[in-house]
């Protein structure tokens, strides 16, 4: 029987679902979305606020365009429930067979122990009673027992021989599926993280940043006049120039940042442990180079002339919410944008 404090628990935990259930109603037709199942665990999610780079996400769409339509609710829920359901599924199930294949191959080992023990008593017994002729009945039951246990040790060893095997193949298995769990994370292109990692640690950082008093800083960096060396170039030489580009910032930065390609010819930069002056720095930096590099085509040497690339920056404020970093962020890019590009932005 439950008492009445748990009673009471009950219903207001009741309570408390049912208004963020008409919560979800309530945004969905706010925000346009359509009554699908998929739309409203993505405004639960968002209104139970337990997935943070979730809730960054939809923010941005509002303050972008006041809704949240189909294909970006499609899009949401491929990134953060189907993905990952999938590849944390994946992983467990990687895991679980190997712990259960190590425990079976630690029973096995010490079943193979202990019949090479009893293995060893019943050879010492054998050359005893070869040293002191005894009756040939107890001479003849000895080398049978011994013959038993040498048959018993080989088998042993030969399932655990097969265990040894099967658990190889279990852990090439489990690297396949930490392959497959890390690419969800990266961008194909580059081979930097993809905007739905750098979410996930822009989220993890900022918490970080909220417990332990560390700075933390952020940037946006956005290639200038990209549509202008794909319409003269071609889509393939813009391809090798952002792959150009996240090289650059993966060889330049230190270990603790990551660099994330953010969509198109966009790009950011998570700076961990790092105020704004040392984050400027780092991407001012990354600027020049790119400007310095001279790109040429391979197939006659030419070159394609100057690139390059702005950057907006900002230092965490303790207190603001992810979409509004982000935001604040790219304010400065736009600046850095009308003031005639190929600079860093920031609000020092
Ligand atoms: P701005 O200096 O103002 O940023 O000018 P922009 O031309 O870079 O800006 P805009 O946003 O108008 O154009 C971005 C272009 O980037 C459009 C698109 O052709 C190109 N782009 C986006 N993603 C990719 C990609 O994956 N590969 C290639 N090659 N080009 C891309
Ligand atoms: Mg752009
Ligand atoms: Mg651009």
């Amino acid at each position: 029987m439950p008492g009445p404090k748990e009673k009471l628990a009950d219903e207001s935990e009741f309570d408390q679902a049912a208004r963020i259930a008409n919560k979800v109603l309530d945004y969905a037709h706010r925000y346009r979305s359509p009554p699908k199942p998929r739309a409203y665990e993505v405004w639960f999610t968002y209104l139970t606020g337990e997935d943070p780079a979730l809730s960054a996400r939809i923010e941005s769409e509002i303050v972008k365009s006041n809704e949240v339509d189909l294909d970006t609710i499609d899009e949401i829920y491929a990134d953060h429930f189907l993905q990952r359901r999938l590849s944390t599924g994946m992983t467990r199930i990687g895991d679980e067979l190997d712990a259960g294949l190590r425990d079976t191959l630690s029973v096995v080992r010490e079943g193979l122990g202990s019949s090479k023990r009893f293995l060893t008593s019943l050879q010492m017994a054998r050359d005893k009673i070869a040293t002191t002729p005894r009756d040939q009945d107890t001479k003849r039951t000895v080398m049978d027992l011994l013959e038993l246990g040498r048959e018993h040790a080989n088998q042993t060893e030969v399932v655990s021989d097969e265990l040894n095997k099967a658990r190889a193949q279990v852990l090439a298995l489990q690297r396949e599926l930490h392959r497959l769990r890390d690419s969800a994370y990266l961008d194909h292109l580059t081979q930097i993280s993809n905007r739905r990692h750098m979410d996930e640690v822009l989220a993890r950082e900022i918490a970080l940043a909220e417990v332990n008093g560390d700075p933390l800083s952020f940037a946006l960096a956005d290639l200038d006049l990209f549509k202008r060396l794909n319409d003269d170039h071609g889509h393939a030489i813009g391809d090798a120039v952002l792959k150009h580009f996240a090289a650059l910032l993966r060889k330049n930065l230190k270990g603790q940042d990551t660099p994330a390609r953010y969509g198109g010819e966009e790009f950011a930069v998570i700076f961990p442990k790092t105020a704004l002056y040392g984050a400027a720095r780092a991407t001012d930096n990354i600027r020049k180079l790119f400007h310095e590099t001279d790109f040429v085509l391979s197939r006659d040497r030419s070159s394609i002339g100057r690139l390059s690339v702005s950057f907006g920056v900002t230092q965490f404020l303790p207190g603001e919410t992810m979409s509004h970093l982000m935001g604040r962020t790219d304010d400065l890019l736009y600046q850095a944008k009308r003031q005639g590009r190929n600079r860093v932005e920031t609000d020092m």
